[in-house]
């Protein structure tokens, strides 16, 4: 079996002139995605439906590079596969934009060290050689590198990146590796949550990533901004001290996912989360007519794009390397998870009366527990329902589930006063 692998450390060192020449490049890349934009954005303004899309774009971009016209045929300098792939980038990006995953449509490109960047897909096009350390780069020659791991496999793509310190080559590799099966034997699921990350069905919360002090650093930094003349000396090294921040807090986030999604896929062979689209949708902030969401803007904006970034990248880390340890993750919805009482099978919105409880509406039962917890415990008894569970469970794997601590054998002494939905109604929260 073939697997994708990723060697991300590789240190490239080009020479004075190389380093001019991927500035350029960058720059390049900048005039297509800027122009392309406008082009987008000139169209939308006319009245036109749909976007002239990345195919055609493509056959304008070669329009710019062979036209004698001297505002655009000095792209004809810069590696034409980082240049198409700016394209596939922008189209991406309004992909992302429709589907709800981003706040706004693609935005104009400034000049900007951080964004220099450029990946080439061919591997005609490059050459590793790391005994000699250095790979050969289309228009740019032979590049010093340092591979501090061995690239294993046969590289598919090299990307070039300036990551605020030095510049870096991730390599993309595809990897024979044998078919094996997976220790375990078990299904578990997980719930995505706000106030805890993802909660799995056998008990294990991933608690959210603490970069407060990262976040008090930054916003003092950008206070400071403010009184600033901009693109003065000063401003710029202020503006260099939140890049660096920028890039620490994402490190972080990274290496926490890393060192949570490596253990955690030995546990279980089967690893059951929510579908993001759709949880986009069900989990509107905006609430409904009788009882509309506050902030609906903050929590439909920004800490939602935050929040899908972090647990699709969980949910990318837990895949590829369930696929490494001969496992895997299914995806499903996760609409209503949440408002199903396990004891009683109750299912109403009212059940879930704040972010965290949940406690059961209906007059009999009064069941009381987490709410992610529920949910968690819902997702996998959906999943066991499903034919693809129901086939799993029929070769031999086993559900793990942690018996909730007020499961189905609940203390009586923990049984409220059922509450009234009429009155939960009447009262918004
Ligand atoms: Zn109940």
């Amino acid at each position: 079996m073939q697997i994708e692998k990723g060697f991300t450390d590789n240190w490239l060192q080009p020479n004075g002139a190389q380093e001019n020449l991927m500035r350029q490049y960058a720059g390049c890349k900048r005039f297509v995605w800027n122009r392309a934009l406008s082009i987008e954005q000139a169209r939308y303004r006319r009245g036109e439906k749909k976007l002239l899309g990345k195919y055609e774009m493509m056959k304008q971009l070669t329009m710019w590079r062979n036209n004698p016209d001297p505002h655009s045929n000095f792209l004809r300098e810069a590696p034409v596969h980082a240049l198409q792939c700016v394209l596939y980038e922008l189209y991406e990006s309004y992909q992302r934009f429709f589907r709800g995953e981003q706040v706004h449509p693609p935005q104009f490109k400034k000049k900007s060290k951080a964004n220099i960047s450029f990946t080439e897909s061919d591997p005609a096009t490059f050459e590793i050689e790391e005994a000699r350390k250095r790979v050969r780069l289309p228009k740019l020659g032979w590049v010093k590198c340092r591979f501090p791991q061995h690239i294993e496999g046969k590289p598919t793509s090299v990307t070039v990146k300036w990551n605020g310190v030095r510049w870096v080559l991730p390599v993309q590799s595809k990897v024979e590796i044998a078919d094996h099966t997976h220790p375990s034997d078990t299904i578990v699921a997980g719930d995505f949550g706000v106030v805890r990350r993802v909660t799995f069905s056998d008990g294990v919360v991933v608690p959210p990533i603490d970069v407060s002090w990262e976040e008090k650093r930054k916003s003092f930094y950008q206070r400071r901004l403010k009184n600033k003349r901009k693109f003065s000396g000063n401003w710029k090294k202020v503006v260099d001290k939140i890049s660096k921040l920028d890039r620490r807090i994402a490190n972080i986030r990274k290496d926490e996912t890393h060192k949570f999604t490596s253990g955690y896929v030995k546990n279980h062979a089967v690893i059951v989360l929510g579908d993001l689209h759709i949880k986009s949708m069900s989990a509107s902030a905006a609430g409904t007519a009788e009882q509309p969401g506050t902030k609906v803007k903050q929590k439909s904006g920004l800490n939602r794009a935050i929040l899908r970034q972090g647990w699709g990248e969980l949910g990318r880390q837990l895949e590829y390397k369930q696929i490494w340890a001969g496992g895997l993750v299914e995806y499903q919805s996760e609409a209503y998870s949440s408002q199903q009482c396990p004891a009683c099978e109750y299912t109403s919105p009212l059940n879930r009366k704040t972010q965290e409880a949940f406690a059961c509406v209906s007059p009999t039962c009064g069941f009381r527990a987490n709410a992610d917890e529920v949910a968690a415990q819902n997702q996998l008894k959906r999943f066991l329902s499903s034919n693809k569970g129901l086939a799993l469970l029929a070769s031999g794997y086993r559900a793990s589930v942690n018996s909730l601590p007020s499961g189905r054998s609940w203390d009586s002494t923990m049984k409220q006063e059922p509450i009234e939905e009429a009155a939960l109604c009447a009262q918004p929260q």
